[in-house]
C-alpha cells in the first residue's frame, strides 16, 4: 500500500495527525527534498528506508514503490503542503492503478494557506473578493490559452501565484495588463512557516524590484489583491441584524 501524504508547508508540526502516524509506521519514505523540511523525517521508525526524490524521474520513484510492494511493506510518498497542487501526484496514481498497487491520499496544509497565516490575512473579505485563483505565471510549463496571466488578472480578485518568483518582471508585467494597478497590494511570502519565513508587502508594481531587493527567487508565494489593504465590509454571519439557520438577528434581516 502507498500512502501519498502531504506534508504542510514547513514547519514539521503542521502535518496532520494522521500523515504524522502514517510516517511513523512506513517501512520505505520517498520524501520531495527540495521542498519537504527534512525535520519530518524524525517521525520515521528506526531501519526506515528513505529516498528524496528530488533526484529520481517518475519511473525510479514508481520502481521504488513496486518493489516495496512486492514485499509487502508499506510506502509513504510525502508531498510538500497539499499534493493536490503542483503536486505531481497524478502521474504516480495513473502508474500505480496500471501496476495494480493500492493507495490512497491524506491532504495536508497548502503552502497558500500557510502564507495567509504568515500575513494574517485573509483571502476573502465581503465586498473586496469572494474568489482566490491559484495560478502561475508561465514558465517551462506551459499553462493552457484560456488562463494566461493577463486573462486571470482581469477578474481583479485575489491571486495566489505559485511557481512565479523567478518570473516577476513578466508577472508583474501580465497583471497590470488585467485588473491590478500599480498600487494594488502585494505581498510575497518566502518559506512560510519554516523558521526563516520571510513576508515582504509590496504592491503590484513593486513586485520584481522588491523580491530581487530581497535575494528572494524560489519557495516562496506571491499573494495579491485589496484583501491585503485596510478597508473591507463586516461579514454577514456575525452581524447582530442577520438571521440565519443558528442565530436569530436583533433587527429584521437584511435582504
Ligand atoms: N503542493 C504544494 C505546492 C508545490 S509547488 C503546496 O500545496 O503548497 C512548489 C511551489 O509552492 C514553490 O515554488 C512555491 O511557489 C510554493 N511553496 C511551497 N512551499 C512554500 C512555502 N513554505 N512558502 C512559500 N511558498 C511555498
Amino acid at each position: 500500500m502507498v500512502h501519498f501524504v502531504g506534508a504542510g508547508s514547513g514547519a514539521a508540526d503542521l502535518i496532520t495527525v494522521r500523515g504524522a502516524r502514517l510516517l511513523e509506521q512506513a517501512d520505505v519514505i520517498i520524501y520531495a527534498g527540495s521542498l519537504v523540511n527534512p525535520a519530518l523525517l524524525d517521525y520515521a521508525k528506526e531501519g526506515c528506508e528513505i529516498h528524496d526524490s528530488a533526484g529520481m524521474t517518475l519511473e525510479e520513484v514508481i520502481a521504488v514503490m513496486e518493489a516495496a510492494e512486492a514485499e509487502g511493506k508499506t510506502t509513504v510518498r510525502l508531498h510538500t503542503g497539499d499534493p493536490s497542487l503542483y503536486g505531481a501526484h497524478r502521474e504516480q496514481m495513473d502508474l500505480l492503478d496500471r501496476a495494480g498497487i493500492g493507495y490512497d491520499v491524506v491532504p495536508g496544509v497548502s503552502s497558500f494557506s500557510g502564507a495567509a497565516a504568515a500575513l494574517k490575512a485573509e483571502y476573502t473579505l465581503p465586498n473586496v473578493s469572494q474568489s482566490v485563483i491559484i495560478t502561475r505565471m508561465e514558465g517551462r510549463t506551459p499553462v493552457p490559452d484560456g488562463e494566461k496571466l493577463r486573462l486571470m488578472a482581469q477578474h481583479g480578485c485575489t491571486m495566489v501565484l505559485f511557481l512565479s518568483t523567478g518570473l516577476l518582471d513578466r508577472a508583474q508585467e501580465e497583471l497590470l495588463a488585467g485588473a491590478y494597478e500599480p498600487d494594488t497590494p502585494a505581498a510575497i511570502v518566502y518559506k512560510a512557516t519554516w523558521p526563516d519565513e520571510k513576508v515582504l508587502r509590496c504592491t503590484v508594481g513593486t513586485l520584481a524590484e522588491t523580491a530581487r531587493r530581497a535575494g528572494v527567487k524560489s519557495t516562496a508565494l506571491v499573494t495579491i489583491g485589496g484583501f491585503l489593504g485596510s478597508s473591507y465590509e463586516r461579514s454577514c454571519l456575525y452581524d447582530p441584524s442577520f438571521t440565519h439557520g443558528f442565530r436569530k438577528g436583533e433587527q429584521p434581516q437584511r435582504g
